[in-house]
């Protein structure tokens, strides 16, 4: 393909429809045709990135590789289509402002007034077509963030009818509208999907393809009356319903021909259906695994979002050792020493989140003791590597007053500390340690055998670090640090060797999990998982 071609997916009606999840198949079907193709975010708020927000406004947030903190929809980009995003991926409208202001205090519009039409407009598309330009890409997906009609969101379709109407084919919008059903009259409604279109064509924007997410099958009559009342051909007016598991949504695109009405709009040629082969094995083995593990996840957002990639890398490994992972929250701020024994009853493996801050943190360490001297297979991810550290030095070293910098300023026992090119920074934005460093494992180490790899590249997102002074003291009481960067010598690993499974990361591999690649870490803990409930 000569050209990168643009498709615009928004979202009408209401939010939380699953632009990332259909976003990302189309990703999917486009790869399987032989494209190249990257998927990006613009979020219309005016942080720079998700980084400050509180996981119950914005849910998980995703790190890339080069060290963005974005949209957890990265994370779906990413496990779906295998492709590595970057922090082009992912745009904010503060950074489309702070890019805009930076250039007129440089004086590059010298004399003119800077207007949200054309400068903010020409910004947004700029940041569009950056990625296109830069590697070539045959189709570059954006996906807008909200919901159509939202106020913040106006600039985002101005730029989008200006790039329909400049680039004719090679430019296309995908809206992904409601079709709830009223159970009182019996009947699916149109008329929000109506109205949603309506409000795109009022901007300028003639949707090229409608999916219709719904709750219930949609009819041949629904679809045609759709498709008339909103300008769009009947064969580009896709549902998607409810499915088992996220995974099924390209299938189910594919199988309603998604992909060729977007080559057909696109004025590309539509060869015969691609097989999707590994995929579908992948969908098979999901279906037939019907024996359950189940994994507690200690931490303290009791909201599905909060650990995203996290649940979708236990799950991914769960159908890879032919289970199904049933994952059960527990909150942290809940657990005592006296209820601890109940609390993770039933479970086959425990998982201790990340996390910042205080809140529910003395739950962790009594999850960490417990499982540590039950013998429960154990994931310390992060905050959760650091509290497994801080458990172990209470409990085995004796330092009962053991402790983090971010916990405990004073704490004369810091064996988690303050990272040294973190103790001048003040500003909180994009300043933790954030992205994909190197990490060098110990041969003959129970993590070595997992990966089979002395030197590998996980992500991270921290300030506190495992205090090297009390290294050896650690080793000789059982806890090896087995993981290292090989420039900083920070400590990424630690383990301990004579139990089942009891592993803490200072990164967090779940960034790195996908459909056909799942981590190896999460593989091999389910498979412990497993065989302790066997025992
Ligand atoms: N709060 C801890 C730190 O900053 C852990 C961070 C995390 O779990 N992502 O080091």
């Amino acid at each position: 393909m000569t050209e990168t071609k643009y498709i615009f997916v928004t979202g009408g009606v209401v939010s939380s429809l699953g632009k990332g999840i259909i976003s990302s198949s189309i990703g999917k079907l486009l790869q399987a045709r032989g494209y190249n193709i990257t998927i990006q975010k613009f979020d219309p708020y005016i942080n720079i990135d998700p980084g400050t927000l509180n996981p119950y406004e914005h849910g998980e947030c995703y790190v890339t590789a080069d060290g963005m903190e974005t949209d957890l929809d990265l994370g779906h980009y990413e496990r779906f289509t295998g492709i590595q995003t970057t922090k082009s991926n992912s745009m904010t409208t503060g950074r489309i402002y702070k890019s805009v202001i930076d250039k007129e205090r440089r004086g590059d519009y010298l004399g003119k007034t800077i207007q949200v039409v054309p400068h903010v407009t020409d910004e947004i598309k700029r940041n569009i077509k950056l990625l296109g330009q830069k590697f070539h890409y045959d189709f570059v997906i954006t996906e807008i963030g909200g919901t159509i009609g939202d106020i913040e969101s106006a600039p985002y379709l101005e730029a989008i009818r200006q790039m329909k109407w400049e680039l004719g084919k090679r430019a296309i919008n995908i809206h992904l509208t409601y079709i709830p059903y009223l159970q009182a009259a019996g009947e699916l409604k149109t008329k929000p999907t109506q109205h949603s279109v309506k409000e795109l064509q009022s901007v300028g924007i003639q949707p090229d393809i409608l999916v219709l997410r719904t709750d219930k099958h949609i009819g041949d009559d629904i679809r045609k009356k759709v498709a008339a009342f909103c300008n769009v051909d009947l064969d580009c007016v896709v549902q998607s319903e409810n499915l088992p598991s996220i995974y099924e949504v390209p299938v189910n695109m594919q199988n309603q021909g998604l992909d060729a009405a977007i080559l057909r709009k696109c004025g590309e040629e539509v060869k015969p259906t691609p097989e999707l082969g590994p995929w579908k094995a992948f969908l098979e083995r999901q279906r037939k695994a019907t024996q359950e593990v189940t994994i507690g996840l200690v931490g303290k957002y009791d909201l599905q979002d909060a650990y995203k990639s996290i649940r979708e890398g236990l799950l991914q490994a769960g159908t890879y050792n032919d289970h199904k992972t049933i994952i059960k929250f527990i909150n942290s701020e809940n657990l005592t020493e006296k209820n601890i024994a109940e609390k993770l009853a039933g479970l086959d493996g425990i998982v201790i989140c990340p996390g910042f801050g205080q809140r529910g943190i003395e739950g962790k360490i009594i999850a960490a003791h417990y499982t540590r001297t039950n013998n429960i297979p154990t994931f310390g991810i992060c905050l959760g590597m650091q509290m497994m550290v801080i458990e172990f030095a209470r409990n085995v070293l004796g330092y009962t007053d053991a402790n983090s910098r971010e916990i405990d300023e004073k704490t004369t026992h810091n064996v988690i500390d303050i990272m040294e090119e973190q103790k001048n920074i003040t500003n909180m934005g994009g300043t933790m340690r954030l992205g994909a460093y190197e990490c060098a494992i110990k041969q003959n180490s129970r993590t070595f055998n997992i990966y089979n790899q002395e030197f590998i590249q996980e992500r991270h997102r921290h300030r506190y670090e495992f205090n090297n002074e009390y290294e050896k003291e650690y080793e000789k009481n059982g806890m090896m640090c087995v993981g290292r960067n090989p420039e900083s010598g920070l400590i990424e690993i630690v383990e301990i060797p004579s139990l089942k499974w009891y592993i803490g990361t200072q990164f967090h591999p779940e960034y790195q999990s996908t459909v056909l690649k799942p981590h190896p870490l999460f593989l091999d803990f389910i498979k412990t998982a497993i065989e302790n409930k066997k025992k």
